[in-house]
């Protein structure tokens, strides 16, 4: 199936990029990042259109199917297969990571939300590993996982963070989940971007699946969770985490420069859909932490299908509306989850 944009969503989002070029004191380090934010925004301009020759095309007879190639530092997709399903694992370490991390969260969908892969029909997963030079970024085409090595400095390889890989998978799955994308906005002439509260939606939605899958793979409940995503791409002196759905905005968890916000009354219409997305965050963190025990046996459900009613151009309040019918058709109105979901809203003042 053919995406109908293209790339929405880099992990690591520019203004760290930006964050850890202006850190930077070597200049030709400081011009790398800064020529790969140039790059990406090119990129997501570009649709990926692509035939892949030798590997089975979408059949979706298998519960799992990852195919992983090897961009080997060019930026041509997928580039050369390296390990195509139920293939034993190479001698390729990111490539294996990669396939691993993309497995969980097939798995997770599979098992745990009874959802076939990011269209619902058994897709096929490409990821491209090794992509670009010191590529400090992974994302979703709109078709296909994309993962660079890190830039050797700051940021380390992204293909064994499974936030990472989880968070940009997922972006595949709202991608089908929302006709037309949730809060994609193209304009003739520029890239497709996330825009408005359903862009910031859409970001929170991969955020808080991420975070689900983590806990799901960990065992944990959602007081053993950390509740970060990217905890794992850093050197430590860059910063400890990409966000925190806990704490959203707290840079001692995260990086100096995290705006997230988790409070309505201070979102404006222009922020960047990474600042708005800790508002959805915060109401899934509180609502788990009410709810306590595993946050994916209830709520990821509720989350799910609440979202799946969601349209393009959907807001906050569509979103806590949605989640709250849900959690009343499925476990009754005034239930323990009902009670949790409403309470999460009401705490980032999106419901009174
Ligand atoms: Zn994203």
């Amino acid at each position: 199936m053919r995406a109908r944009y293209g790339c929405v969503c880099f992990a690591v989002p520019k203004k760290l990029i930006q964050h850890l070029a202006d850190r930077s004191g070597d200049e030709g380090h400081k011009q790398m990042l800064q020529a790969q934010i140039t790059q990406s925004a090119a990129m997501r301009g570009t649709r990926a259109s692509k035939t892949v020759a030798g590997v089975a095309t979408n059949a979706g007879a298998k519960p799992l199917q990852r195919s992983v190639f090897d961009a080997a530092g060019q930026t041509f997709l997928p580039g050369k297969l390296l390990r195509d399903e139920d293939d034993p694992a190479g001698r390729d370490k990111d490539a294996n990571e990669a396939y691993d991390n993309l497995g969980i969260a097939l798995q997770f969908f599979s098992s745990v939300m009874g959802r076939n892969s990011v269209d619902n029909k058994g897709m096929r997963v490409d990821a491209s590993v090794h992509y670009g030079f010191h590529f400090a970024n992974a994302m979703w085409t709109g078709e296909q996982m994309v993962v660079g090595d890190g830039d050797g400095r700051a940021v380390k390889n992204l293909s064994g963070s499974l936030g990472i890989l989880a968070h940009e998978f997922c972006h595949g799955v709202s991608q089908h989940l929302v006709p037309g994308g949730l809060g994609v906005v193209q304009v003739a002439g520029m890239p497709p971007a996330l825009k408005g509260e359903a862009g910031a939606l859409n970001e929170s939605f991969s955020d808080v699946f991420a975070s689900m899958i983590k806990q799901w793979h960990a065992g944990q409940d959602v007081k053993a969770a950390d509740w970060l995503l990217g905890e794992d791409i850093f050197t430590p002196r860059e910063g400890r985490a990409v966000r925190s759905l806990k704490e959203p905005g707290n840079t001692k968890l995260t990086w100096r420069e995290d705006d997230q916000i988790r409070d309505y009354r201070q979102y404006k219409a222009t922020d960047d859909a990474h600042r708005g997305s800790g508002i959805p965050n915060y109401a899934f963190y509180t609502a788990a932490a009410e709810l306590e025990g595993k946050s994916w046996e209830t709520l990821g459900q509720v989350w799910l299908k609440g979202f799946d009613q969601l349209r393009a151009r959907s807001t906050f309040l569509d979103a806590a509306h949605a989640t709250l019918n849900v959690a009343a058709t499925l476990h009754g109105k005034g239930s323990g989850t009902h009670n949790a979901v409403k309470a999460g809203w009401k705490k980032v003042n999106v419901l009174a």
